[in-house]
């Protein structure tokens, strides 16, 4: 099923792609007027801001926070240099500042409140520079190139209506953005106790190719009917708070599926890891109701295990490790996800109650394409061992990534490759064709165990010879 995409990116398109238009209809229309007038100094100003204007369409495909800020940061140079060539005159005012305001406005709601860079300080220093040359404080950095006097007037009118609708349309898209968060906060809100929330199932795979277990990941079932992924409410859900009764559904569904395979002597030694936001982690009564969870469910804490990124180490790391360590003591255990993502110290990482790094996916595409991104992932999975953690790598999607991880010394995999994401019933099916664990109590798959291992060492063995 297609999931819907994360709503930050449709506005962040929207405000790229109106700046970019913006940017490259008046970049064209004065490049080509100057030319007119044989002024080709100046042309190559507006050549400049069409480039960004380029630029910005390019981005809004694919936007993310660095082409966000070269977008804005070239946006400003060229606003800049305009505005001091637009010099003042007796009877025309200066007029190329005022898409200063769009700009401090576009930044504003295009950045996300935790990206203070770009969401505060940014739209001040434009708002700064607009101010400064509002009052002429610039002036005498004024090149000698000033525009055309026939020029001067109609287009004094025409930037300060153009700058205008500008802004006017980013408070209107603004306004719909915050319009449509409401209603899904308050969506979001009933989403719990309507029995919204599911979890589909990713399994994860040991290096001797038997199923280790599954990752639970959240999906909401929107009364619309669309299943929204994580990216699409994780994010609100944090701002709002509402990932700690989120957070605990999922752990409560967790559970029950641990209950259910603790039934069977093929799926009892399966264990499921859930995701912690660090949200829910520096919430007091995480632990007393995390316990009561499992207490409830009758199942056993140590086929749980907790997944917290590693980024949300960087801020309060001190209180972050000692609810790690309360959650600990419930009998389950922690890995660290999307493992070189963040800034972790390797001081930091030998303190942390964490047995298994997750290795983030970025790692392992980088590897298959660079040498040099290989041996990283060697060490990186080295380093895991040393420090008496597993590793595992997410995203696995191809034989070959596999192999490579496996020649690495990689101890457990998840990714495309193995399975995607599925509901619990199909999860079921698809266990149904697979190696499981071995219990004490199933001869069997001990015996079934032990083929699998042979069989795989000697594939692995095999395709090494090749290398
Ligand atoms: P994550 O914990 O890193 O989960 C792995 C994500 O990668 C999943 O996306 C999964 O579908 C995707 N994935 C798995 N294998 C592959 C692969 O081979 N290739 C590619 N390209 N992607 C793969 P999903 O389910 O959309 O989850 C996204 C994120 O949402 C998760 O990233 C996790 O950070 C967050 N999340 C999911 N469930 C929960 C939850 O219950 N609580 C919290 N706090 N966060 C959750
Ligand atoms: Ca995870
Ligand atoms: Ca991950």
């Amino acid at each position: 099923m297609k999931l819907q995409s994360e709503p930050r990116r449709e506005k962040v398109a929207a405000i790229l792609t109106l700046a970019g238009a913006a940017c490259v209809s008046l970049g064209l229309a004065w490049t080509f007027c100057y030319l007119y007038f044989g002024r080709q100094e100046l042309s190559v100003v507006f050549v400049a801001l069409t480039g960004v204007g380029v630029l910005a369409i390019y981005c809004s495909k694919r936007s993310n926070g660095a082409s966000l800020l070269l977008v804005a940061h070239g946006v400003l140079a060229v606003i800049c240099a305009i505005a001091l060539i637009d010099a003042p005159i007796a009877w025309v005012p200066r007029s190329a500042h005022l898409f200063l305001l769009p700009l401090a406005a576009g930044a504003a709601f295009t950045f996300e409140r935790r990206e203070r860079y770009g969401a505060l300080f940014f739209p001040m220093a434009c708002l700064g520079a607009f101010a400064a040359f509002a009052v002429g404080a610039l002036d005498s950095l004024a090149p000698n190139i000033s525009p055309p006097v026939e020029v001067r007037a109609w287009g004094a009118r025409a930037n300060t209506t153009i700058s205008m609708m500008l802004l006017a349309a980013i408070f209107a898209i603004y306004r719909i953005d915050s319009g449509k968060r409401l209603r899904m906060e308050r969506e979001l809100g009933r989403a719990v106790r309507n029995g919204e929330i599911e979890i589909h199932y990713q399994p994860q795979v040991r290096d001797s190719g038997i199923v280790s277990g599954a990752e639970a990941l959240v999906r909401w079932r929107h009364p619309s009917g669309r299943l929204l992924s994580p990216d699409a409410f994780i994010h609100l859900a944090e701002e709002s708070a509402l990932i700690r009764e989120i957070g605990l559904e999922v752990l409560r569904q967790a559970c029950e599926t641990l209950k259910h395979w603790s039934g069977d002597p093929r799926t009892q030694a399966l264990r499921l890891a859930v995701n912690i936001s660090p949200v829910q982690l520096l919430d007091d009564a995480l632990v007393s109701s995390v316990s009561a969870i499992i207490r409830a469910a009758g199942v056993d804490p140590a086929l749980l295990e907790f997944e917290l990124t590693e980024s949300a180490l960087s801020t309060d790391t001190a209180a972050m490790i000692e609810r790690m360590e309360e959650l600990e003591s419930t009998g389950a255990s922690w890995a660290l996800d999307d493992f070189g993502t963040g800034y972790s110290s390797l001081a930091t990482l030998r303190t942390l109650p964490v047995r298994k790094l997750k290795i983030d996916r970025q790692f392992l595409v980088e590897a298959t394409r660079q040498e040099s991104a290989q041996r990283l992932l060697g060490k990186i999975i080295e380093i895991s061992h040393v420090m008496g953690m597993s590793a595992l790598a997410e995203g696995v999607e191809t034989l070959e990534q596999r192999e490579l991880l496996l020649r690495l010394g990689c101890d457990h995999f998840q990714g495309y490759l193995f399975a995607r994401p599925m509901p619990r019933a199909e999860l079921q099916a698809w266990l149904d064709t697979q190696p499981l664990p071995a219990t004490s109590t199933d001869p069997r798959a001990a015996a079934g165990l032990r083929l699998v291992h042979g069989a795989l060492h000697r594939r692995v063995t095999q395709g090494l010879d090749g290398i």
